[in-house]
């Protein structure tokens, strides 16, 4: 298993290893670039001064929570000076003039940036191969097939192939319709999409502003509760951060839980799923029912429309936010004869298919003609799927599904688009409930690839969430494997 942010702080307090020799142990490997993991990887230069603090830091005896703990950010993070792409050509050249929220409160922490992690093109896909920057690779391979190579999942697959491959101890990443969870199963890494609200998104490149939440992508569930600590703070500036009173996620994480704990299994999610990942909720179930933790069936009478719900919102709320791509505000600009020419030139070049073909569906559904037939009811189904959620946290204190319906697939093996968005088909219905939701590491398929398990939580309740989650990852034992 590799090192955990408490064991590196151990070491770097007892002076085992230096600030230094930790962080050219991970740049030496980011720079590798095996796996196309980062579209850029910062300058050591750039990092001296923060590295020198650090060590002062720990010298004087008062080191700050994350010091000296070598992160990745995925490339959709404004970080002040350092450009961020959003893995498009449209922002190829951009270079944002202030830090985003959440990545000041790493560097606040202490933390030091390795380099911005690849992902898909502003954040859309499954795969991470819509990213201008060529698909990422994950660092595992199928037992049966050495040779090919598998997709890391997205969008959020840079980080989550990094954190797996040891470039970086941990990764920020952000989750709209499951671009955390998903990826951090098919890397067999912990990854958790918090509530929405909880984490400012000022300074994120904007998706789909009413599902986009940042969250950390890590080695083990303490390591999370780590990052979380870090970035879950009321942040001003967002009118969706939520004010609500933050806990210390790390005190009592390995405590057991204080009350007894009923956990539902939705049946609906199971019908029609490979052994697999059957074998994988079974071996949860087993490994938390010695703990007296309770199961019991519970059925969804929404999920069906979840993914379609999603594929209307989604687009709708990225058409609009892509509308400020124009070729002269920001990023690269293509000639043209007149301004509405430069308009188009620069978005046709500048976007991808995948981020084109959403502004397309996401301007129809907006359109006067459709609005009433598409958008409206896709709010009226978002609210029945809350409702839906409430109705079963209600019964029970969390939900235990699959994350994904499949093992890591071949780089180009999904590349119709229905194919790919049937893989968001456990994590979607969360992000449009705003509920919180974790993915860890549960076993291995018969191929040898790691699959994930996900526990959702009622809101803001990622305090019970993330003890349920260290309780199951200690049963499951999945790093010793
Ligand atoms: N795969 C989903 C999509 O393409 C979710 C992406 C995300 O969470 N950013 O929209």
């Amino acid at each position: 298993m590799k090192n955990s942010i408490s064991q590196i702080k151990k070491a770097l307090i007892e002076k085992k290893i230096s600030v230094s020799e930790l962080y050219d142990e991970y740049l030496v490997k980011a720079k590798s670039g095996n796996n196309n993991s980062f579209n850029l990887v910062i300058d050591r230069e750039n990092n001296i001064s923060s590295i020198k603090d650090s060590q002062n830091r720990y010298d004087n005896g008062n080191p700050l929570p994350l010091d000296g703990i070598p992160l990745g950010i995925k490339d959709l993070f404004c970080t002040k000076g350092i450009r961020t792409t959003a893995s498009s050509k449209i922002l190829s050249n951009f270079i944002p003039n202030y830090e985003s929220f959440v990545t000041q409160q790493l560097l606040n922490d202490g933390s030091i940036f390795i380099g911005k992690n690849n992902c898909d093109e502003f954040a859309m896909g499954s795969s991470n191969e819509t990213s201008y920057f060529g698909p990422v690779i994950n660092p595992w391979k199928n037992k049966n097939s050495q040779k090919d190579n598998l997709v890391p999942g997205g969008s959020s697959g840079g980080s989550a192939a990094a954190v797996a491959e040891g470039s970086c101890v941990a990764s920020i990443g952000t989750d709209t319709g499951g671009s955390i969870r998903q990826p951090a199963s098919l890397c067999g890494i912990v990854g958790l999409k918090p509530t929405f609200g909880s984490c400012s998104r000022w300074g994120i490149v904007a998706f789909a502003s009413s599902l986009d939440q940042a969250g950390p992508l890590t080695n083990c569930v303490e390591d999370a509760a780590y990052i979380l600590n870090s970035v879950n703070k009321h942040d001003f500036n967002d009118s969706t951060s939520s004010n609500h009173q933050r806990e210390d996620y790390l005190i009592d994480m390995n405590n057991s839980l204080e009350k007894k704990v009923k956990i539902g299994i939705p049946s609906d999610y199971l019908e029609d799923v490979s052994d697999d990942i059957l074998n994988q909720i079974d071996n949860t179930k087993k490994a938390l029912s010695k703990h007296g933790i309770e199961f019991v069936d519970v059925e969804f009478k929404t999920t069906e429309y979840a993914l379609s719900t999603y594929y209307i919102l989604a687009p709708a709320e990225a058409s609009s936010n892509l509308a400020r791509y124009d070729g002269v505000r920001y990023g690269v600009r293509e000639d043209g004869e007149s301004l509405d020419d430069i308009y188009l030139n620069s978005r046709t070049k500048g976007f991808g298919d995948e981020v084109t073909r959403r502004i397309l569906i996401g301007a129809y559904v907006l359109s006067a003609g459709y609005y009433d037939a598409y958008y409206r009811q896709a709010q009226k189904v978002r609210r029945l799927i809350k409702n839906d959620f409430q109705r079963i946290l209600n019964e029970v204190d969390f939900i235990l599904t699959p994350t994904t319906p499949n093992e890591a697939f071949k780089i180009g093996d999904k590349l119709d688009p229905i194919s790919m968005y049937k893989n968001d088909i456990y994590t979607v219905p969360t992000s449009l409930a705003g509920l919180p939701g974790i993915s860890i590491p549960s076993g291995l398929s018969k191929n040898g690839l790691p699959l994930g398990v996900q526990f959702i939580g009622n809101y803001f309740e990622e305090k019970t969430l993330l003890q349920l989650a260290a309780l199951a990852e200690k049963e499951l034992s999945f790093n010793e494997q």
